[in-house]
């Protein structure tokens, strides 16, 4: 049977962009209520103007970093606060580090891909995890193919996401059916991540074009709202996973 959201409370980390950005538009249509988290402000402000006007009933924005366990606690806190209750948590926020292994001069500077990735994910599902069972409410981790098969350039990445996969696989089985996970692995998206947006040594970078297409190689670029509603609609049936079918023919 398929989850009807109208009124449901949704917090998505990673809103104010890409697929987190389509995610809440695609919510938004169908009636949820959203908290929507990320660092930039005016961002979000924007995707929760456009989240109303799609039909979101109420929605409030908080800007944090998820790699803070007090900010994750914050977050929790402020949607619980301001919506009584918490229906669905999405675990959208991240970063990639898309290098061979051997190009990193110092390794210290890719610890924020797992700060973010796979901690930011753990902390906010803690803090979101007693509000979920009371609701019985779901989980949504945006994971990608990186954390089930190797591709050349992604370790770090890679690593962080398999982490992600297999921490969610064990709650699944730790919680039963009190609250449902599912774990998105959507192949190649539009979104700033995809267009270059990298973390290397000296921050958030763009990386060139060349470099790219040479890591994205033929698989096709696809658009992040007919990502976001892919994956709702996942969400709602109940699925455990929902992949990209290019990466997971193997
Ligand atoms: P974007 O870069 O467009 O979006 C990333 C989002 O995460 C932004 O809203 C950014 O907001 C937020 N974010 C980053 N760091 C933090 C932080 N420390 N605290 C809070 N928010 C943060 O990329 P995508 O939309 O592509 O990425 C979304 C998810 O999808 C990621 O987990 C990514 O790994 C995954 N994914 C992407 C694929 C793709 O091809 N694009 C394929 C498979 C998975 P802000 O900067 O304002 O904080």
């Amino acid at each position: 049977t398929m989850e009807v959201l109208l009124g449901k409370v949704v917090l998505i980390t990673g809103a104010s962009s890409g697929i987190g950005e389509k995610l809440a538009y695609e919510y938004a249509q169908k009636g949820a209520r959203l908290a929507l988290v990320a660092r930039r402000e005016k961002k979000l402000q924007e995707v929760a103007d456009k989240a109303r006007e799609l039909g979101s009933l109420d929605v409030i924005t908080v800007c944090a970093d998820v790699s803070k366990s007090n900010d994750c606690k914050r977050f929790v806190e402020e949607t619980v606060n301001h919506f009584g209750r918490l229906d669905h948590l999405v675990n959208n926020a991240g970063i990639v580090s898309a290098f061979y292994f051997e190009e990193y001069t110092d390794i210290a500077n890719t610890l924020p891909v797992m700060d973010v990735n796979f901690w930011g994910s753990v902390y906010t599902t803690q803090f979101a995890l007693p509000h979920l069972k009371k609701s019985k409410g779901k989980i949504v981790a945006i994971a990608s193919p990186s954390g089930w098969l190797y591709g050349p350039g992604m370790s770090i990445y890679a690593a962080s996401k398999a982490a992600l996969v297999n921490f969610y696989d064990t709650l699944r089985v730790e919680l039963g059916s009190s609250v449902k996970i599912t774990i998105a692995s959507p192949g190649f998206t539009e979104s700033e991540m995809s267009q270059g947006k990298h973390l290397t040594t000296e921050g958030v970078v763009e990386v060139d074009r060349e470099k790219l297409d040479a890591l994205i190689g033929n698989f096709p670029v696809k658009s992040a709202k007919g990502c976001a509603k892919n994956i709702v609609k996942a969400v709602c049936r109940g699925d455990r996973n929902i992949t990209d079918p290019s990466f997971f023919r193997i």
